[in-house]
């Protein structure tokens, strides 16, 4: 691994334009769990498998059982960025690093410094009222609120600017994310799972000089990465220097 995680630091130091594309498990050292690792939500027992609860279809039906899962499983007040975000947020500092893709929806690469954050799944700290769009920034008037959250000046549901299963992502952050792997000379994959579609297919735009792949278990895009290292992300990160 040591050896792995020098080529890295070679790759980092020879490029300009360093993008990052992760997922849950960029956050699990956060105290986040993802969903598909052994202790992920997915390992978990609930009267519905996970990906049902998050689907548009349970919100509009069931939507108090969401909000049961959602405010259990999907909001963690306390977490805080771990040594993955913050050495991101350096190399953009820095001027290498251009974007950070993520498919989280915890915010926590803002809260380590990062400002070209693309968040393909949207984000638990911003929430809207259905029926007359009133914003609810952060996650307190949710976590606060009893059963379903409901708009104080017109009573309409509120829902998370999430991107639920069976709903389509945002255009506007799609072409930003794309445009950015185009242009990048070293992607950087890390903490995902890569089954999530749409998100993962952008990847096929990088064609820049390194592709390194930072991941717990095994990827499809593993064969194609010139640097592999299986291995928390927060701890491979905190060896680079910047
Ligand atoms: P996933 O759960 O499918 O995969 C996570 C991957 O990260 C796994 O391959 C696991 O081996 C790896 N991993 C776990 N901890 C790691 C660590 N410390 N270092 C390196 N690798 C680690 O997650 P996904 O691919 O992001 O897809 C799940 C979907 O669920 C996403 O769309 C995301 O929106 C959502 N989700 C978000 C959060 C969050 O915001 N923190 C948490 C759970 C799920």
């Amino acid at each position: 691994m040591q050896e792995a995680i020098e080529k890295l630091q070679q790759a980092v130091n020879e490029s300009n334009y360093i993008v990052f594309f992760g997922g849950a498990g960029v956050s699990t050292e956060s105290g986040i769990p993802d969903f598909r690792s052994q202790d992920g939500l997915y390992s978990q027992k609930y009267k519905y498998p996970p990906e049902t609860i998050v689907s548009h279809s349970f919100f509009m039906r069931k939507t108090e059982e969401f909000y049961d899962f959602y405010r259990d499983k999907m909001i963690f007040m306390d977490a805080k960025p771990n040594a993955a975000h913050l050495k991101l947020a350096e190399l953009e500092a820095a001027g290498k690093l251009k974007a950070v893709i993520t498919q989280n929806i915890d915010g926590l690469h803002q809260a380590a410094g990062s400002k070209e954050v693309l968040e393909l799944h949207g984000s638990t700290l911003r929430n809207y009222c259905m029926n007359c769009g009133k914003r609810y920034d952060g996650v307190k008037y949710i976590v606060e609120s009893a059963g379903v959250p409901k708009c104080e000046d017109c009573g309409g549901v509120i829902r998370p600017d999430v991107v639920l299963y069976e709903e389509g992502l945002d255009n506007s952050v799609i072409r930003r994310a794309v445009d950015h792997i185009a242009r990048a000379d070293l992607l950087i994959i890390g903490g995902t799972s890569l089954v999530v579609y749409p998100a993962a297919g952008f990847i096929d735009y990088f064609h820049g000089r390194h592709l390194a792949v930072i991941n717990m278990s095994e990827t499809s895009r593993d064969k194609a990465a010139d640097i592999l290292i299986q291995g928390k992300i927060g701890e491979v990160l905190s060896q680079i220097t910047v």
